[in-house]
């Protein structure tokens, strides 16, 4: 005799995903879709909330854990609306612990990495939004694999979700600020980007909670979705990923400036701080001898300086990360120095970031997912 599948109390909700696309989620779904198909269910509505709050109040994953729901309901429950979507492959950490890489197998094998930072006072959190990037910048080791497929909102949402979880286990903490600057162009997959935005920064139990003011989403500088995401009114942070002033050397390092070109994508992102009163950070990546010049850094304050006060924007260095094979390197300490002082001189907010996690090839444009290999 074979043994039958276990039975089903629950009925079926969501219909089998399209090919290539991952399964459909709670966290894909607004607040009224949870209530309907908790009733599409055969379910009374309030389980909808008993449900968020158990994955977005709790960060519990596991159905054992839901006693509050009918013992009978909690893994089909699982099954239909909690489908696993981000597989741990591996957990590297380094500064003391403080840096945690992890990378994550997606329903289709696709690779993608997120990092946790701990500083004294809060934790930031560095996620993807794609699998891969198509916007090739020559400099970056994600680029060079090209675009594999977007992530859902879900898939998105997860890894937060899940640097939650590690952190309330371990001693109580949250993640406080997310920064969309792992693998992926944000804003080339705006739909679900936006749209993990909305439930990490709708109040628990129906989302995570978070305050807009502590994302951040990363750009090349797609100046329609720039424009887009001004209209939607939401006060998140918007960082221009420049690393030239000029055209002549950004249609290179940054291709896409071929099609919108540094006075184009500086005009957005300062309307963008205009409308939200947000301000821009511009990142610079610290090339040597490709864009570190003195002469750069007084373009580049002038670039930025005829769109009005200072109050609009700060530059943040980015220390160049090594990328292996790459033909781009870190800038000479003293370039850099003296290209801070430029910028300085001229008044423009500056700040270096720091280059947390690069021994373990977690920091700025070192993920490239391509494997277990150590
Ligand atoms: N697609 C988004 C997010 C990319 S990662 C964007 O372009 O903004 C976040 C930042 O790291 C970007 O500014 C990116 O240009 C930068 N970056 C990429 N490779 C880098 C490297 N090797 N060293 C330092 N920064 C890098």
């Amino acid at each position: 005799m074979t043994e039958s599948a276990p039975t089903r109390t629950l009925p079926l909700v969501f219909a089998a995903p399209k090919k290539g696309k991952p399964p459909t989620h709670w966290a894909d779904l607004g607040v009224d879709e949870r209530k309907e198909a908790v009733v599409a269910a055969g379910q009374p509505a309030f389980r909808a909330s008993q449900l968020s709050k158990h994955w977005f109040e709790r960060f519990s994953h596991d159905p054992a854990d839901w006693t509050d729901l009918p013992a009978a309901l909690r893994q089909d429950f699982a099954a239909e609306f909690f489908p696993p979507l981000l597989q741990e492959v591996k957990a590297q950490t380094c500064d003391n612990g403080d840096t945690e890489k992890l990378l994550w197998r997606l329903h289709d094998g696709a690779l993608v990495e997120s990092v946790l930072m701990k500083y004294p006072n809060r934790t930031t959190m560095c996620i993807s939004s794609q699998a891969g990037c198509g916007m090739a910048c020559p400099f970056c080791a994600t680029g060079k694999g090209g675009l594999q497929r977007n992530m859902s909102t879900a898939e998105i949402v997860s890894q937060v979700a899940d640097g939650m979880r590690r952190l309330a286990v371990r001693d109580g903490g949250r993640v406080n600020n997310v920064v969309f600057m792992g693998m992926g162009e944000p804003l080339a997959n705006y739909k679900a980007v936006l749209g993990a935005v909305r439930v990490m920064t709708t109040p628990a139990p129906d989302g995570l909670g978070m305050s807009a003011r502590g994302i951040t989403v990363s750009t090349v500088g797609l100046v329609p979705a720039i424009n887009k995401m001004t209209e939607e009114g939401i006060p998140v942070t918007l960082a221009l990923s420049l690393h030239a002033p000029d055209d002549e050397l950004r249609d290179e390092i940054v291709p896409i400036n071929t099609r919108w070109k540094v006075g184009e994508a500086v005009d957005a992102a300062w309307e963008y701080a205009k409308r939200t009163k947000r301000r821009v950070s511009i990142e610079y990546a610290m090339m040597k001898d490709i864009n570190d010049q003195a002469y750069r850094a007084d373009m580049l304050a002038s670039v930025l300086k005829r769109r009005g006060d200072w109050g609009w924007v700060h530059v943040n260095l980015i220390p160049l990360n090594d990328v292996p094979g790459s033909r781009f390197t870190r800038s000479r300490d003293e370039d850099m120095a003296e290209f801070v002082r430029r910028l300085e001189a001229k008044g423009v907010p500056t700040t270096i970031r720091d280059t947390r996690g690069d021994e373990i090839d977690a920091a700025c444009g070192q993920l490239a997912a391509t494997g277990e290999k150590a």
